[in-house]
Formats: structure tokens, C-alpha cells, sequence
């Protein structure tokens, strides 16, 4: 077991003028045989990996990365996390997701900043209203602290929203549970932690080939050379397909490029995160200060990790049009992430027709807060061949028996 952190190692260190910290993380070469080998560094699959190795006992594992740990969607995102969704399918999951959040950091002994400032959505017409009630209650009969809030009590929460915008605010759900995380320190949490169990981390090492034999999964092909795999588990977000492509399997997704973008910093003016399904636009301020904004995907399908002008314009005029007071903040940074769109806007989390072979992908938009739920249904999924009770509505034969979970309305953009 390598160093835990805490305030003795940190005074510890000090005195050695912090010349003498351990690696996080080993950068072992791969064996030539695991266990599982898990596909895809991203907060998902690293977590995958760390609850088979603490929750299975099952540590022969390796992590599969192609470029850099959290170089996929982990570190695009925008930190949003909240468990608000309609259905008690999706609500539970991410429920779950939030209740391993709210002890993640004390878990990992890794601080992922998880900073529960409370998630506002806001409704633009009386159909929004509507639907944002109706969402209210489900999630009230959930047990999920969601709230119906006026138009009063969201201008207290904001005070620099103007309600009375081209876009007015007829009132708004709020999850006070819900909040940010510090995407990097989520995937780099995961990843010293399993890495102390005994997960091997392989960076720069993409997986080019996944082999079958009798209708079973024998392990995959790499830039390193083929990797023996009793099983082989899926986490490739964007990728999703091509990966799915290798073992002949056709997957109900479309990849398509998601924007954020974050302005220089400034004094703390937001104190917790708005988001506006209606007009594709998403709003919290970071611990430095910098405006955190997201958009709503690039229309067009496709594998570049960037987006076009004319969605982040749409997007900052409606910031604009709703906080006027920040029209004239500068933009520091813009990027893209590719991101898996099922037809119902739901994951899969699910065993495939090729044995030994698990996928875990279609978060689309809204899979950053599910990243330690994620991993801990999948962990199970992989572990005992079979989904837990939590995943087993994310199948994939959803898809051929109509029994969709329409979260639409919840994912939206919004995430
Ligand atoms: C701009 C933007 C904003 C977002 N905002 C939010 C938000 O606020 N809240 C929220 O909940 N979600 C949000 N999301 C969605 C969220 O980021 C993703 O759903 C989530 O991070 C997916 O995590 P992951 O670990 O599955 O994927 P990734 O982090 O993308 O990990 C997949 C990894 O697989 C690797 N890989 C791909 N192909 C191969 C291969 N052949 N071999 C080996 N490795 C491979 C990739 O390099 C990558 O590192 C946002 C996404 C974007 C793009």
C-alpha cells in the first residue's frame, strides 16, 4: 500500500521540500494476460476498475487507455452532477451515483472537490413548468431532494438572473444535493486507488482489435501487442462504436460533438449551477473563478473532438440574453468532446451476444455524474455475469423489446 494522504504525509513532505512524493500511479507494461482488461482510461472505466478490485476482489485487471487517463469526456465535461431524472430506472442509478459521490473523496483519500452547491433547471413556458413539476414529484416520491422553486425564490438563489428576458423564468426545479466535482482529480482519484489494488494502468495504449473465438471473447489487440482476456469490458464513450465495430456488434448509438467553454476568472458571482434545457445553455463558476458554459451538441455526427461557431454563439447569447450583466466578460478557452446518443437518451450497461464481452457506453451528454455509479454497476455486471439490480433495465435488448426509458426531458442537454 502506497503513501495515504493526509496532513502528516503533507507536513511530512515538507520538510523534504515535497521532493520525496510517491508516483500516484505505476506505469507497469502490460502482462500478457488479466482477468478483465478494461478499455478506456475515463473516470468510468477507471472506476469499473476499482470497485472489481475492492468490491470483487477481483484485482488481475488492466485499464486500456489509448492517450492520456481522462483525456476523453472526463476532462471536457462540465462537472454537473445531479440525480434529478423522471424515471426510477434512471433515477436510481444516479441516485446511487450521488450517494458514492457524497463519500467519494473520504473513499479514494483523493479530494475530488465535490462541492454540493445545488442545481437549478429552469422552465421557460407553462408546458416547462408543467413537466418540471411532474418531475419534481417523481423525484419527491424517489426520496430525491428535488424542489419546486418560483420565480422569486430562483431570483433570490440568482441574483443576476433577469426573469424577464427574451427567455422568462416561470420557475425552476432545484436539487440542493447536487453540485460539481473536479473532473481531472475524479479520473486520477480512480486511478490511485485501483492502481493500490493492484489495477494495472496502461496509458498509451489503444486497443486496435478485440478477438473472439466459438462466440467468446479471447482477449484484444493493442499498439502493444494482443492481451489475453478471460473478459473484456467496453468504456469508450465516443468511441463506443468503433469499438463495438471490432467485435461485429452494431450499437443504437450516434456520436456527436458536445462544446464548453470558460471565461478569464472573475469575483464569485454564481454560487450554484443554471441550466436551461430550452435554450442550450449551462452555467456555474469554478472554484477560480472562471464562468463554466455548456452548449448543446453539434447537430452533424462525427469523431473530431471540436464543434462549430455557430453553437457556442446560440449558446452565449443566451447566457447573455439571461445574466445581461455578463455580456462582457471575455472567453478564455472552447473545446469539444464526442459523445454517445442513444435513441432514449440512457446508457447501456449491459453483457453483449459475445461472451466474456460488457458494454458500458451512451451516456451522451450526462454521464459525469454518473461516473462512481457507473463503475460500481458495471463492477458488478462484469464480475458476476450479470447485471445488478440497478442496471438491468440499461440492457441492451432494450432496444429490441421496445422497453425504452424515455429520459428525454431530464437529459435534454441539459446534464
Ligand atoms: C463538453 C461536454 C460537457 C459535458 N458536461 C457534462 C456535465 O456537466 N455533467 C455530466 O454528467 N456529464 C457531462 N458530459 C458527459 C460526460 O463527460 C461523459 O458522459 C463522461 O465523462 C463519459 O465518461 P467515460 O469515462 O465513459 O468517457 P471518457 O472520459 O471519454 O473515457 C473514454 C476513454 O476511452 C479512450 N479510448 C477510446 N478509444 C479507445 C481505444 N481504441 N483503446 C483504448 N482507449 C480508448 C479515450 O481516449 C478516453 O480516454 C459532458 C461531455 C462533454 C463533451
Amino acid at each position: 500500500m502506497s503513501q495515504k494522504y493526509s496532513i502528516f504525509s503533507l507536513v511530512r513532505n515538507g520538510l523534504s521540500y515535497h521532493r520525496n512524493w510517491e508516483r500516484a500511479w505505476r506505469s507497469p507494461e502490460p502482462k500478457k494476460e488479466y482477468d478483465v482488461v478494461i478499455v478506456g482510461g475515463g473516470g468510468h472505466g477507471l472506476a469499473t476498475a476499482y470497485y472489481l478490485a475492492k468490491e470483487h476482489g477481483i484485482r488481475n485487471v488492466a485499464v486500456l487507455e489509448k492517450g492520456w487517463l481522462g483525456g476523453g469526456n472526463t476532462a471536457r465535461n462540465t462537472t454537473i452532477v445531479r440525480s434529478n431524472y423522471l424515471w426510477d430506472e434512471a433515477a436510481l442509478l444516479y441516485e446511487k451515483s450521488m450517494s458514492l459521490w457524497e463519500g467519494l473523496s473520504q473513499d479514494l483519500n483523493y479530494n475530488v472537490m465535490f462541492s454540493q452547491r445545488g442545481v437549478l433547471n429552469l422552465a421557460h413556458t407553462l408546458q416547462e413548468v408543467r413537466d418540471t413539476q411532474r418531475r419534481v414529484n417523481a423525484n419527491q416520491l424517489n426520496h430525491i431532494d428535488t424542489q419546486f422553486l418560483t420565480p422569486h425564490q430562483v431570483q433570490e438563489l440568482v441574483p443576476i438572473i433577469n426573469l424577464n428576458s427574451r427567455y422568462p423564468v416561470l420557475g425552476a426545479s432545484f436539487q440542493p444535493r447536487g453540485g460539481v466535482a473536479r473532473h481531472d482529480a475524479v479520473a486520477w482519484g480512480f486511478a490511485r486507488a485501483a492502481d493500490h489494488r493492484g489495477v494495472d494502468i496502461i496509458q498509451n495504449c489503444g486497443v486496435t482489435g478485440i478477438r473472439r473465438e466459438n462466440g467468446a471473447v479471447t482477449g484484444v489487440d493493442t499498439v502493444k501487442g494482443f492481451i489475453k482476456a478471460k473478459k473484456v469490458a467496453v468504456v469508450v464513450a465516443g468511441n463506443s462504436s468503433v469499438l463495438a465495430d471490432m467485435a461485429g456488434i452494431r450499437l443504437p448509438i450516434e456520436s456527436h460533438p458536445l462544446q464548453a467553454l470558460v471565461s478569464e476568472s472573475i469575483k464569485p458571482i454564481i454560487n450554484t449551477v443554471i441550466m436551461s434545457n430550452a435554450v442550450h445553455a449551462y452555467i456555474s463558476q469554478s472554484d477560480k473563478g472562471d464562468l463554466v458554459i455548456g452548449a448543446g451538441i453539434d447537430q452533424y455526427t462525427g469523431y473530431g473532438q471540436r464543434g462549430s461557431f455557430h453553437t457556442i454563439e446560440g449558446t452565449l447569447q443566451a447566457i447573455v440574453e439571461m445574466f445581461p450583466v455578463l455580456s462582457r466578460v471575455r472567453m478564455n478557452r472552447q473545446w469539444g468532446g464526442i459523445v454517445d446518443v442513444t435513441p432514449d437518451a440512457c446508457p447501456i450497461i449491459s453483457k453483449t451476444a459475445v461472451k466474456g464481452l460488457y458494454f458500458n457506453c451512451g451516456w451522451g451528454t450526462g454521464g459525469f455524474k454518473a461516473t462512481p455509479g457507473s463503475g460500481w454497476v458495471f463492477a458488478h455486471t462484469v464480475a458476476n455475469d450479470t447485471p445488478h439490480p440497478l442496471n438491468a433495465a440499461f440492457s441492451i435488448d432494450r432496444f429490441y423489446t421496445g422497453h425504452l426509458i424515455d429520459e428525454h426531458g431530464a437529459a435534454g442537454v441539459a446534464h
